[in-house]
């Protein structure tokens, strides 16, 4: 196989990490995520599993070495242990990760790990069943629970949970959250909520809280020490003295982390999204579609939009530049 150039984009940044978005659809409907009346991709505009394999193919021959899936909820996607199967066989990558909200997982942990996937991040808002309905509008707070234990009994490593807190709804939470996730030895991250889509159950304005006074809550009650882990991701990382548990921080809104910003997304029709916070994108699907199996005119055209990754995000709570919801984005 001819070596192919890595992926830097015009500011020294080197691109090893895809993020591929299988689904625009869900099994909930997280109201910080999505409007409550959501219109989906219709199926002939969504990738086959060919056409996403062969992306992620062209990806991983320019130097990606880590994929993760996600969606709108990758586990609603048909065939997706096909899919984890075929990514994982591909020669070079180094991880193949999935982020779920775990409702599927008591049926799905096991085949999926047999399958390939090395690690799993589980999305976990609330603790208390009646708010977690609250806040995914459908959700079940005990599948999900149940969905945490299968991973962890299909050997799982290093599971993270990841929280969005939002002011005045769940950021009472915030030690009963890291208490479960290290009583579990688990790892978790919490998250700041971006302004991603127009939602009506809340003013994102309203719900801004910082990384920051998390750590402060946190600090209050755990000996938390400085770690210079990373997963390759924004997150950043304290250690919990006295356990394995690594708690992250996802910090877009106040500590922005685009110097260090090591990777693109497609979704789930096909557009590569260069930024989380810029509309620009590049339409691969045409591409996939118009010249089937021709890599080579993927890969340039691939090379050519990192050329345009923009240097970083500009989030203001009190608007909504950005129009996609965050499944549409690939999270
Ligand atoms: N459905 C899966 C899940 O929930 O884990 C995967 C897709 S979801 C879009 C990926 C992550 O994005 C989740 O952890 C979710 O909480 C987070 N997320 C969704 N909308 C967000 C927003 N507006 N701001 C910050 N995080 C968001
Ligand atoms: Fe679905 Fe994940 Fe969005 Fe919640 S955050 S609505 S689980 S895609």
């Amino acid at each position: 196989m001819s070596q192919q150039p890595a992926l830097i984009d015009p500011f020294g940044r080197s691109i090893n990490y895809l993020r591929l978005s299988v689904t625009d659809r869900c099994n909930l409907r997280c109201t910080y995520c999505m409007a409550e009346d959501m219109t989906f991709l219709p199926k002939q505009q969504i990738l086959s599993l060919e056409e996403l394999r062969d992306a992620a193919a062209a990806f991983v021959e320019l130097g990606i070495k880590k994929v993760r899936l996600t969606g709108g909820e990758p586990l609603i996607r048909r065939d997706i242990l096909k899919l984890v199967t075929a990514l994982s066989a591909l020669p070079g990558l180094n991880e193949l990760t999935m982020t779920t909200n775990g409702l599927l997982l008591p049926n799905m942990a096991k085949p999926l790990k047999d399958a390939g996937i090395a690690r799993l991040n589980i999305s976990i808002d609330s603790l208390k069943a009646d708010r977690f309905k609250q806040l995914t509008r459908v959700g079940e707070l005990e599948q999900v629970l149940a969905g945490v234990q299968a991973a962890k009994a299909a050997g799982f490593a290093r599971i993270k949970l990841n929280a969005v807190i939002l002011a005045g709804f769940n950021d009472d939470e915030v030690l009963d959250l890291a208490h479960f996730a290290i009583a579990n030895g688990l790892d978790i991250s919490f998250i700041e909520e971006m302004p991603l889509g127009e939602i009506s159950s809340h003013r994102r304005r309203d719900t801004q809280i910082t990384s920051e006074h998390i750590r402060q809550q946190l600090a209050a009650h755990y000996s938390l020490l400085d770690s210079a882990e990373t997963t390759g991701g924004p997150s950043r990382y304290l250690r919990v003295a006295d356990s394995d548990s690594k708690i992250g921080f996802i910090s877009p809104m106040s500590n922005n982390f685009c110097g260090s910003c090591n990777r693109v997304r497609m979704t789930a029709e096909g557009r590569l999204l260069l930024c989380l916070g810029n509309e620009h994108s590049l339409d691969l699907r045409e591409i996939l579609r118009a010249f089937p199996g021709d890599s080579a005119r993927l890969k340039r055209a691939i090379v050519e939009a990192i050329g345009d990754k923009p240097e970083r995000h500009h989030f203001d709570p009190e608007q909504v530049d950005i129009v996609r919801f965050m499944n549409m984005t690939g999270g």
